[in-house]
């Protein structure tokens, strides 16, 4: 049994197809003087095969929302990079060993210098590659095709790591689920295991290298369990599991076209968040009501350049027509802190995640807050968008960032381009600060959305990244409770409507007290939705009401957590295993 990090949730049970891995696999070998020649021909012919294989895949994604187009696009151009190519062949010149092995000298004196670059943004390169390399890699062994481009029958992909142009191949209907030895939550494949719906785990070290095409292997997406050639008993225990998780899913899919209401006939909305425009069929397939946050700081990742206008607006205009007639909320970028991918070179502060993101860079870097605002302005005719600002800590700063705002209509409105003037504008409730304020906040803005990841984050002084303090991160911190429902006080005060984005609003744990505390909507990943649905459905305001009021009088977050583990069992217990 294998323990990694389950990304997509759901259990497959299937035969492994092990993808090989050529650069893992190379070994030297000499050649005579005379031979020079020849090699680095044949070199040069495989660099461009490589280019050819990669112009096809770039031709299947044309026309398709693309995150990934644009890896194959940094993919050609280190191809056409003429460093890559002639360190290579000078290198079979001097030493006089064969193609294979000098590509792979060079290749690993790149990813050691990539390794000890300044900024993640660099040291993430060393994957790009690690994938070029391996695409000429392939042309110069005769790999005749990519092994995943016609599988004949179900498998489950075990591969150290999966390029760009790996997942582009996958015949979604043969592969049932996959993982690899490399990734994180945030890594491309698991970003694509999401968008393509399939179980998968990532960051199972070691697996690769023990694991054979033919293998039996249970996935379990939402544990981040891998186990190979199971016993006849763990099989069985699975096969229970997977019938149990399918007949859930199945179950809560019955309540996708049922609105969001209580017993007493109180209206919520549930919303989906959503990272890249894939992830919108995933949402609708759930019966979100719209999109209560998408988090733009995608568009600029695994890039060297910065998104232009036009860019911007595609994706924008994409997401406002197939969600219309209901809302999408864009969040301006959130770059910054943890999410430090960009070409930008703001990385290297010492406190990240209290430094120069989101609103902040947004300020200071004025050019690019108003080509991602003209953006969303242009595209908000074709369907209904909302502005929403990532950070916010105060008054001036909001105020800042509409002057920026109406500084960008007005020049739209000089250039004759039209745009919904009413588009609403709002903000992240997710600095300490701004909660304290809410009733000032609420007076200038059209919505709240609460942000409880960094909320909490900030409020308990606990980084929510660091493993050490994450007993720390208490949802049911009595503070935390406080804050929220004053935010929702102070937004009802003034008639605007407070959602909340962050973690909390997904887990039906919270969605009573939620409730009870007068959210208007919920945000969550959309395989959230259906379940918070559920417990929505099956109570009354006024019972949720109670809850809330009991919670809020409690001193500690066990006691809460006490009350409302023993509230669910006694009403859902299917729902808090
Ligand atoms: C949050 O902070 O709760 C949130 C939704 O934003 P992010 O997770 O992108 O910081
Ligand atoms: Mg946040």
């Amino acid at each position: 049994m294998f323990k990694g990090i389950g990304v997509a949730p759901g259990i497959v049970i299937g035969r492994a197809f092990r993808l090989d891995h050529p650069e893992l696999e190379i070994n030297p070998s000499w050649i005579r003087n005379s031979e020079v020649e020849e090699e680095t021909d044949r070199f040069r012919k495989a660099v461009e095969r490589a280019k050819a294989d990669l112009e096809e895949v770039k031709k299947k994604l044309e026309g398709q929302d693309n995150e990934q187009a644009k890896i194959i696009e940094v993919h050609l151009m280190l191809l056409e990079d003429s460093t890559l190519v002639g360190e290579t062949v000078n290198y079979i010149k001097k030493y006089k060993v064969s193609a294979e092995w000098a590509l792979k000298q060079v290749i690993d004196r790149f990813k050691a210098n990539l390794a000890n670059a300044e900024t993640e943004y660099l040291r993430e390169r060393q994957m790009d590659i690690t994938h070029v390399g391996n695409s000429i890699l392939r042309n110069l062994i005769g790999y005749e095709e990519n092994p995943l481009d016609n599988l004949k029958e179900d498998v489950i992909v075990v591969a150290y790591d999966l390029s760009p142009s790996d997942t582009v191949q996958m015949s979604k209907e043969r592969v049932i689920g996959f993982v690899t030895d490399v990734g994180s939550k945030t890594s491309h494949s698991a970003i694509m295991a999401h968008s393509l719906g399939i179980p998968a785990v990532v960051g199972v070290a070691g697996l690769y290298a023990s694991v054979d095409t033919g293998d039996l292997l249970i996935v379990d997406g939402t544990e981040g369990i891998v186990i190979v050639n199971p016993s006849s008993d763990v099989l069985e225990v699975y096969l229970e599991k997977q019938r149990q998780y399918d007949y859930e899913i199945n179950e809560l899919l019955r309540l996708k076209d049922l609105p969001a209401l209580t017993l007493d006939v109180q209206k919520v909305s549930l919303l989906a968040n959503v990272e890249l425009l894939k992830e919108i069929d995933l949402a609708l397939k759930y019966g979100a009501e719209g999109i209560g946050l998408y988090r733009t700081e995608f568009l600029y990742l695994n890039r060297h350049d910065l998104p232009s206008e036009e860019e911007h607006f595609q994706v924008y205009k994409t997401l406002a027509e197939r969600i219309a007639p209901n809302p999408a909320t864009i969040r301006t970028i959130d770059l910054g802190g943890e999410k430090v991918l960009s070409p930008l070179d703001i990385a290297g502060e010492k406190n990240p995640v209290l430094g120069l993101r989101a609103i902040r860079l947004c300020l200071t870097h004025k050019d690019l807050f108003k080509t991602q605002l003209r953006a969303i302005l242009r595209a908000s005719q074709y369907g209904k968008l909302q502005i929403m600002y990532p950070m916010i800590s105060g008054v001036d700063e909001l105020k800042k960032a509409n002057a920026i705002l109406d500084e960008v209509k007005e020049e739209l409105d000089q250039e004759g381009i039209p745009y919904d003037k009413n588009i609403p504008v709002g903000i992240m409730v997710e600095v300490p600060s701004a909660a304290i304020i809410a009733d000032f906040l609420a007076k200038e803005v059209d919505f709240f959305s609460i942000g409880t990841n960094d909320l909490i984050q900030y409020c308990l002084a606990i980084d929510r990244e660091n493993e050490k303090v994450a007993y720390l991160y208490e949802p049911y911190h009595p503070s935390i409770l406080r804050l929220l429902a004053h935010i929702i006080k102070a937004g009802h005060e003034e008639n605007i409507p407070v959602s909340m984005c962050g973690e909390m609003a997904g887990d039906p744990k919270y969605t009573i007290i939620l409730l009870g505390l007068g959210l208007d909507s919920f945000s969550m990943n959309a395989d959230s939705l259906l379940k918070v649905k559920k417990v929505i459905r099956s109570v009354t305001l006024s019972q949720a009401e109670k809850v809330a009021k009991e919670v809020l009088s409690f001193t500690t977050s066990s006691e809460i957590q006490q009350y409302l583990n023993e509230w669910m069992m006694k009403h859902f217990p299917d729902l808090i295993r």
